[in-house]
This record gives structure tokens, C-alpha cells and sequence, in this order.
């Protein structure tokens, strides 16, 4: 039997290295088979915490919830699921692995861990065009997430236009139709690649354009925002110039495999390569579940199918070479409630709003605070839909206890407040502004180190 010593010497049973549906059911079934399983959660690497279901809104053909249930809503519960019997979880990328010696070796910026047994569920990232424009309109009119930024005031009742033809370019338009005066729908050839369900929802919309054989050429606009995208017709070479405030990219993913070059067979197109039917690699003892080798399927349940297979072929190699170190549950973890903040009447407000306290929501406590406190305010711009949001409120939160009664942390969401998030110029979400003596002192746009926040905080203490 494997000795287990602490961190950073320790050999764990097996490092699920992902946590999208693929690492969360791996996980869980790792973490009932009493193997404590450790989880990179990832930070920024390949996409957020939780996987690509971070980015959308309702799941509507996950078994079990007949009614639908959101992406982030989803795998928080399998996060939850997954803490509940004994998982290890940390929100770090993976930078290096090693997998030429036993124990395997995983590394992080922070920490280095040895595993018996690895579990690769890395899934893909969103492909970007491009365009020479791209980095200066970068979250100032291009967004790579609709359900994330769809909702912001830039975008509402404007003329907006999606680029892809595949079932995220579709479910985007849709989606954005909700927000935008008018969707124009950018495909490269003739036909979409989208369900006939999704092309039909998008062609029956005449809040929908759709243009066919469509190149983008470059975006156009003012120093911060985006104006217009210029296009050029594949089959007659005409270029023209459509007006829009916001592109969103849904041209697909690249598997998230660049940290695995040159340790493990990789497939021709960079998925990992695994064995007909099975999740198993190369290389014993290492196995690769969800999108990360699956160019087919790409589905919530197809990763979780194949994130359980791999935990339990995890378990078969450990017991069948006498390495498992069983940790047995004594107390079921606790994990924090949702902040879901609620709609309040000013009134509400004003008769709630202790000027002492550390947590606010809502509009009277930003303005009471923006003229009246000497402490650091930071305000924590959310939609409901947004993924990276829900990924940020925990993490945030308990930077916001280390400064409890020195700071301000007062919760705006962006739909219920859109005037606030208006002349705020919000054009993303998560945003936190900071203001010190009715100074912005600074500005932090999607989901951050707790360093950063700690030393923005620090700064203006
Ligand atoms: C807009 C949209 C809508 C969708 N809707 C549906 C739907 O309705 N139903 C459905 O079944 N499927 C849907 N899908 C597909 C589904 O989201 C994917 O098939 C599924 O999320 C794949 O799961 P996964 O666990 O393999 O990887 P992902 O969900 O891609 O998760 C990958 C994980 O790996 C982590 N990671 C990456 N690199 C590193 C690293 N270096 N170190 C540590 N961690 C790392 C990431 O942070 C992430 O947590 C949708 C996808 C999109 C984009």
C-alpha cells in the first residue's frame, strides 16, 4: 500500500485535472469510492470553473430536470455534489505534468502534486477569429459569451450580430434576440451546421437575419467601443459594412490539450487519443474524459458518462496494483449558500442600509456610500445568467471577509439595475469597480487572482 503524506509530498490515489461535467462526475464517483480525489478546477487556462456550461442558459436535455435547469445553476450543483463526499478542490490551472515517472507529477504555480492516477478532463475553449481590430474591441463590443454579456445596456435595443453556423451560433442569435433590436447572423458558407431544430428556430425569427457566405473581414469603431464589422461576400467578392454594437463569437472549440504535447498521444486534430469505446490513453494509470477527447458527441452527459467511466477504471488500476489509500467521510462538508440578491423597493433599501456595515445591494446603498463613506467601495456588477459571475461571488467574498469593516462591498445586478449599470458604462459582466472619496480608482473586468483584489484593496485602505 501507497503512503499518503501532506501536500505538496503527497501521493494522492488519483488528480482529476478539470472541472466541467467530465471532472465533477469523475469526482464524484472517485470521492464515493472513498479516494479523496484532488481537483485542479482550473482558473483561466481552458475556458472557467465549471466548464463551458458556465456560458449558457438553460440545459434543457440533462437527465433529471424535466423543467430545465441553468448551465451554472447545474454544475454548481455537481460541484456540491462532489465537495458532499470528500473531494479536494482548487481553483488553479494546471501548468505542467509530468508523466514519464511514477508517482505522476502535476503542477500548478502554486503547488506541485504526485498521483498514482490522473484523470484528464480539460475540455475545449471557445476559437477566436483574428481580426486586427479584435484586441482593442475585446470586451468593448466583441464578446465571446452572449449569456454572459447579452444583457449589458450597450446592447440593449441595438443591432447585434452573431458569427458561426454551428447550435452555439443559433442559440446565441435566439438568445440575444431577447436583448437586441435586431441579430444579424454571420455564416461562412451556404448552409449551417446547426440541428435542423436549432435552424428553424433561427430562419422562423424575423428578428434574425441570416447572411449566407459571409467573411469578416475586420471590425470598425471609436477608441472604446466597437461600431461595425466589415464583411465581404465569398461568392461575389463585394465588401460592405454592417452597423452593429456588439459581435459574439460562436465559431467552436479547440481541445484543451497543449499542456499534454509531448506526454501523452494526442489524435491529429490535438484531442487526447483514447482507446475505441474506452477512456484509457497511452499511458497506464492516466485516463481522458469529456470534450477533451471527444470530437463526436460534445455533450454535458456524454462527459459525465465518461468522466465515471474513468474514475472507475481510476480505482480497478489502483486496486489491481495495490495503491489505493482509502479516506473514509466522517462529516458531510458544508458549502456556502447562493447569493442571489432580490429586487428591493428604496424604500426597502433605505430602511435596511446600515452605513456601518460591510455587505450592500442595490442602488440607495451605492449612492449613500459613494458620497458618504471614507472606506474603499467596490461594487460587484452580476447578471443572473453569467457564468464567470457565479464562479467569482464565492471567491470574492471571502477576499470581502478579510477587509470585514474596513471596505464597502455593495452587489448590483445589471438587470434589475440597468440605469446604474448604464452610467456606470458597464459593458461586461462580472465588472468591479472600486471608488475611494468619489474617485473610480480602479476597474476589474472577468474573473481575477484574489491577489489582484487584495492589492487594489490594499492600496486604498
Ligand atoms: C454555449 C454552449 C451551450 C451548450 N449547451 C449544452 C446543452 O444544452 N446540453 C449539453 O449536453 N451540452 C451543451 N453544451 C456542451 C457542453 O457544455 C460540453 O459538452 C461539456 O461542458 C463538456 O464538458 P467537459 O467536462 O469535457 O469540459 P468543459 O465543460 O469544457 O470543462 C473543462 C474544464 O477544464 C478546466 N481546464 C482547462 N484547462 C485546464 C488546466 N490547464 N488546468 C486545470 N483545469 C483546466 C476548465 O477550467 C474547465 O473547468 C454547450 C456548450 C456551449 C459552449
Amino acid at each position: 500500500m501507497a503512503t499518503v503524506t501532506t501536500e505538496n509530498s503527497a501521493i494522492e490515489n488519483v488528480v482529476i485535472i478539470g472541472s466541467g461535467p467530465a471532472g465533477y462526475t469523475a469526482a464524484i464517483y472517485a470521492a464515493r469510492a472513498n479516494l479523496k480525489p484532488f481537483i485542479f478546477e482550473g482558473f483561466q487556462a481552458g475556458g472557467l470553473p465549471g466548464g463551458q456550461l458556465m456560458t449558457t442558459t438553460e440545459v434543457e436535455n440533462f437527465p433529471g430536470f424535466p423543467e430545465g435547469i441553468t448551465g451554472p445553476m447545474l454544475m454548481t450543483r455537481m460541484k456540491e455534489q462532489a465537495i458532499r463526499w470528500g473531494a479536494e478542490l482548487v481553483m488553479e490551472d494546471v501548468a505542467e505534468v509530468d508523466f514519464s515517472q511514477r508517482p505522476f507529477v502535476i503542477k500548478s504555480e502554486s503547488r506541485e502534486v504526485k498521483a498514482h492516477s490522473v484523470i484528464i478532463a480539460t475540455g475545449a475553449t471557445a476559437k477566436r477569429l483574428g481580426l486586427a481590430g479584435e484586441h482593442q474591441f475585446w470586451s468593448r463590443g466583441i464578446s465571446a459569451c452572449a449569456i454572459c454579456d447579452g444583457a449589458t445596456p450597450i446592447f440593449r435595443s441595438a443591432e447585434l450580430a452573431v458569427v458561426g453556423g454551428g447550435d452555439s451560433a443559433a442559440e446565441e442569435a435566439v438568445y440575444l434576440t431577447k436583448y437586441g433590436s435586431h441579430v444579424h447572423l454571420l455564416v461562412r458558407s451556404e448552409k449551417m451546421r446547426a440541428s435542423k431544430a436549432m435552424q428553424d428556430r433561427v430562419l422562423q425569427n424575423d428578428k434574425i437575419t441570416v447572411h449566407w457566405n459571409t467573411d469578416i473581414l475586420d471590425v470598425f469603431g471609436e477608441a472604446d467601443h466597437m461600431k461595425g464589422v466589415k464583411l465581404k461576400d465569398r461568392g461575389t467578392g463585394a465588401e460592405s459594412e454592417l452597423h452593429v454594437k456588439g459581435l459574439f463569437y460562436a465559431i467552436g472549440h479547440t481541445p484543451n490539450t497543449s499542456l499534454f504535447k509531448g506526454q501523452i498521444d494526442l489524435d491529429e486534430v490535438g484531442y487526447i487519443a483514447t482507446q475505441q469505446g474506452s477512456v484509457e490513453t497511452n499511458i497506464e494509470g492516466v485516463y481522458a474524459a469529456g470534450d477533451v477527447q471527444d470530437h463526436e458527441y460534445r455533450q454535458a452527459i456524454t462527459a459525465a458518462g465518461t468522466g465515471c467511466m474513468a474514475a472507475m477504471l481510476a480505482e480497478r488500476y489502483l486496486s489491481a496494483n495495490g495503491l489505493v489509500q482509502e479516506f473514509h467521510q466522517t462529516k458531510e462538508a458544508e458549502t456556502r449558500p447562493a447569493d442571489v440578491p432580490t429586487k428591493k423597493t428604496e424604500d426597502e433599501q433605505s430602511g435596511e442600509f446600515d452605513p456601518t456595515a460591510t455587505r450592500h445591494s442595490g442602488g440607495y446603498a451605492l449612492r449613500k456610500l459613494y458620497h458618504e463613506s471614507d472606506r474603499p467601495i467596490l461594487v460587484f456588477y452580476s447578471s443572473p445568467q453569467c457564468g464567470p459571475c457565479h464562479t467569482l461571488k464565492p471567491m470574492f467574498s471571502k477576499v470581502i471577509d478579510e477587509y470585514d469593516g474596513k471596505v464597502h462591498y455593495i452587489s448590483i445586478d445589471i438587470e434589475q439595475d440597468p440605469d446604474i449599470a448604464e452610467s456606470a458604462g458597464i459593458v461586461g459582466t462580472p465588472t468591479i469597480q472600486v471608488f475611494k472619496h468619489k474617485d473610480k480608482v480602479a476597474e476589474l473586468k472577468g474573473v481575477k487572482q484574489k491577489s489582484q483584489y487584495r492589492e487594489v484593496i490594499e492600496a486604498n485602505l
